[in-house]
C-alpha cells in the first residue's frame, strides 16, 4: 500500500501542517476512503510557500532557456520513472481506467518535453531591438512572478499538477504553486513529489515548484488573494473559475485568471455527409459523447444539422450505439448530481423531447440524448449550455439559413466539429465562418474530443468558453501567458542580464 505525507510541499519539503481540515480521497466505485489522509494549507503555510516562490522568483528569471528545457525533461523522466504507481492510484482516485491514465500521462510528458525545447529556443529574452531617436531601444520578455495553477478533476495527470499550465509557466521561468484537486489528492502528491525530485536534481530554488492542500475554498482564495502571487491558472468549471477571477479582480493588484473552463461544443452535420455515412457518423459521435463517461470539456454536447429523413436516420443510429453503452462511474458524487441536474434541466426545457435515457442506479450513470428543434432553441438559449457528462441535443433547422443563425448564437465554446463531405462544399464555407467567431477550434470530419498538443494548437475559446479567449491551455503558446513585456532605453546590457 502507498504511503502519503498528506501535507503540502512547501519550500522544498512535505511540512507538517497547523490546524487544517483534514480529507480523504473518495473512492468513485465503492464511495469510501482511499488510503492516505490529507489536511489543508494553513495562512502561514501560503504566506510561507508564497515567501519562497518570490524569493525563486528572482532566481529563475535569471536561468537559461536550457537550464529551463533542463527541468522540463528532468520532470518528464521523473514522472515516467514512476509512471505505475502514478496510473494506479490515479486510476483509483479517478476510474477513468488504466489504458486512458497511461495515455494522459504519455500527453503529459510530451507535453513537458515540447515546452522544454521551446524554453531552450527562447534562451535569448530578446524581441527585438531597434536605433530609435539617437536612443538604443530593447525590447524583453521577463517572467511575471508566481503563479498559481488549480487543475480539473477529470485530467488528474494532464490537467492537473504536471499539466499544461504547471509546464508553461515554469517554462516561462515562474515559480508555481498549485492548488491539489481534492479530487485525487494521492495523484496529486506522487506527481508533486516528482517534480519535487527533478528541481532537486538540478538543484533549482526551493521555492520553485510547490503544492498545497485545500478542500476548503478558503484556502485557494487566500492563494489567490496573496499579494505575491501574479497569475492564476485554472481548468474547471465556471462557477470555479468566475469565483477566482472575482477575488483576483478585488485585490489591491488585480491579477489574471487565465480561466479554461467547459463548453456545449457544437458539431455540425451537414447533408451530404448526413446522406452518405450516417451509420459511421453515429458510431464515431457516441463513442466521443461517451468517452472517459462524457467528462470532457471538448465532449460534443450539441449536434446540429438540418431535419429531414437522413437526420432522422442519424438520430435512430445514435440511439441504438447510445442504449448498449454501458453504464458507468462519474468522477465524483458531486459531478454524477451535476450530471443529473443537468439532464433534468434539460428535459424539462420548452421545446425539448427525450431521444434516449439510461437509467441512473445510486452510483452509475448512462448517456442521454434529446432534440429541440432550431427555432424552439433560439428562444430558449438555456439548452446551449454544458451538461458535464455524456449528454448530447440535436438541434434540428429548417434550412441552411437557421443553421447559420443558431451557430452565430451560441455562447462561445472551445471547438467545433464540421461532417462535410465534397459536395457540401459552399454550405460548408458558411458553417465554418459562423464556427469561427463563435470557438476556439475548429475540426472538419474528426470529434472535437483528442486535443493534440504541438505548437500549432489553440486550446481556448470565445467567453463562456474561457476568460481569455486569446490565451490558451495548450501548445507552446500557453508559456505567453506568463511572460510581461520589457522595454529597456539605453540601459547598458550588463546591467540588465
Ligand atoms: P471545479 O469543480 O471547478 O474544480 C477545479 C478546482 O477549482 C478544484 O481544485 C476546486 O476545488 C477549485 N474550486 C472550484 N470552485 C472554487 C471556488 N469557488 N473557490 C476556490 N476554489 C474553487 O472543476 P472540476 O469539476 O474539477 O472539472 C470539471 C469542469 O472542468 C467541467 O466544466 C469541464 O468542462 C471543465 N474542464 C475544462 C477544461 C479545459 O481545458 N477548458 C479541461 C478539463 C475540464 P473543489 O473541488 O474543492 O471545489
Amino acid at each position: 500500500m502507498m504511503d502519503f505525507h498528506g501535507t503540502s510541499l512547501i519550500g522544498g519539503a512535505f511540512v507538517p501542517s497547523g490546524a487544517g481540515r483534514v480529507y480523504h480521497a473518495i473512492s468513485p466505485v465503492t464511495g469510501e476512503s482511499l488510503p492516505g489522509t490529507f489536511v489543508d494549507a494553513s495562512s502561514e503555510d501560503i504566506d510561507t510557500a508564497m515567501q519562497a516562490a518570490h524569493q525563486a522568483a528572482g532566481e529563475l528569471r535569471r536561468y537559461t532557456g536550457a537550464r529551463i528545457g533542463d527541468l522540463l525533461d528532468t520532470i518528464a523522466e521523473e514522472l515516467d520513472a514512476h509512471a505505475e504507481a502514478l496510473v494506479t492510484r490515479a486510476n483509483e482516485e479517478s476510474h477513468l481506467g488504466a489504458a486512458r491514465l497511461e495515455g494522459e500521462l504519455a500527453r503529459t510528458t510530451g507535453q513537458l518535453r515540447l515546452l522544454a525545447d521551446a524554453a531552450r529556443n527562447e534562451t535569448e529574452r530578446l524581441r527585438r531591438t531597434d536605433h530609435v531617436g539617437g536612443s538604443t531601444l530593447r525590447l524583453l520578455d521577463v517572467p511575471v512572478g508566481p503563479v498559481a495553477v488549480f487543475g480539473s478533476s477529470n485530467f488528474p495527470l494532464a490537467f492537473s499538477v504536471p499539466g499544461g499550465d504547471t509546464a508553461s509557466a515554469l517554462a516561462a521561468g515562474c515559480p508555481v504553486i498549485v492548488k491539489a484537486h481534492p479530487a485525487h489528492p494521492g495523484t496529486s502528491e506522487l506527481a508533486a513529489g516528482a517534480i519535487h525530485r527533478a528541481c532537486e536534481r538540478l538543484a533549482f530554488p526551493a521555492g520553485t515548484f510547490q503544492m498545497i492542500h485545500g478542500v476548503d475554498h478558503a484556502t485557494g482564495a487566500a492563494l489567490v488573494r496573496h499579494p505575491h502571487l501574479r497569475a492564476v491558472a485554472f481548468t474547471g468549471s465556471h462557477r470555479g473559475g468566475t469565483a477566482l477571477a472575482r477575488l483576483a479582480n478585488e485585490r489591491p493588484h488585480p491579477i489574471p485568471v487565465y480561466a479554461e473552463l467547459g463548453a456545449a461544443n457544437p458539431v455540425v452535420l451537414l447533408s451530404h455527409a448526413l446522406a452518405s455515412r450516417s451509420e459511421v457518423m453515429a458510431d464515431t459521435l457516441a463513442e466521443s459523447l461517451t468517452l472517459g463517461v462524457g467528462q470532457f470539456c471538448t465532449n460534443p454536447g450539441l449536434m446540429l444539422m438540418r431535419q429531414g429523413p437522413h437526420a432522422e436516420a442519424f438520430e435512430r443510429a445514435l440511439v441504438q450505439r447510445l442504449a448498449a453503452a454501458p453504464e458507468a462511474v462519474m468522477l465524483t458524487e458531486g459531478i454524477r448530481t451535476a450530471y443529473l441536474a443537468g439532464i433534468e434541466r434539460l428535459t424539462h426545457t420548452a421545446g425539448v423531447v427525450s431521444c434516449h435515457q439510461a437509467d441512473a442506479s445510486d452510483t452509475l450513470v448512462g448517456p442521454s440524448l434529446m432534440k429541440i428543434r432550431a427555432a424552439d432553441a433560439l428562444d430558449e438559449p438555456s439548452v446551449f449550455t454544458e451538461v458535464f457528462g455524456p449528454a448530447g441535443v440535436l438541434v434540428l433547422a429548417d434550412d441552411e439559413v437557421e443553421l447559420v443563425e443558431v451557430i452565430q448564437s451560441l455562447p462561445g465554446a472551445l471547438v467545433g466539429s464540421l461532417f462535410a463531405d465534397e459536395a457540401d462544399g459552399r454550405e460548408a464555407v458558411e458553417v465554418i465562418q459562423a464556427l469561427s467567431d463563435r470557438v476556439g477550434r475548429i475540426v472538419v470530419n474528426h470529434v472535437p474530443t483528442g486535443v493534440l498538443v504541438s505548437a500549432a494548437q489553440h486550446h481556448g475559446g470565445p467567453y463562456p468558453a474561457t476568460l481569455h479567449d486569446r490565451e490558451t491551455s495548450v501548445g507552446t503558446r500557453a508559456i505567453t501567458r506568463f511572460l510581461r513585456p520589457l522595454a529597456l532605453q539605453d540601459v547598458p546590457e550588463a546591467w540588465f542580464a
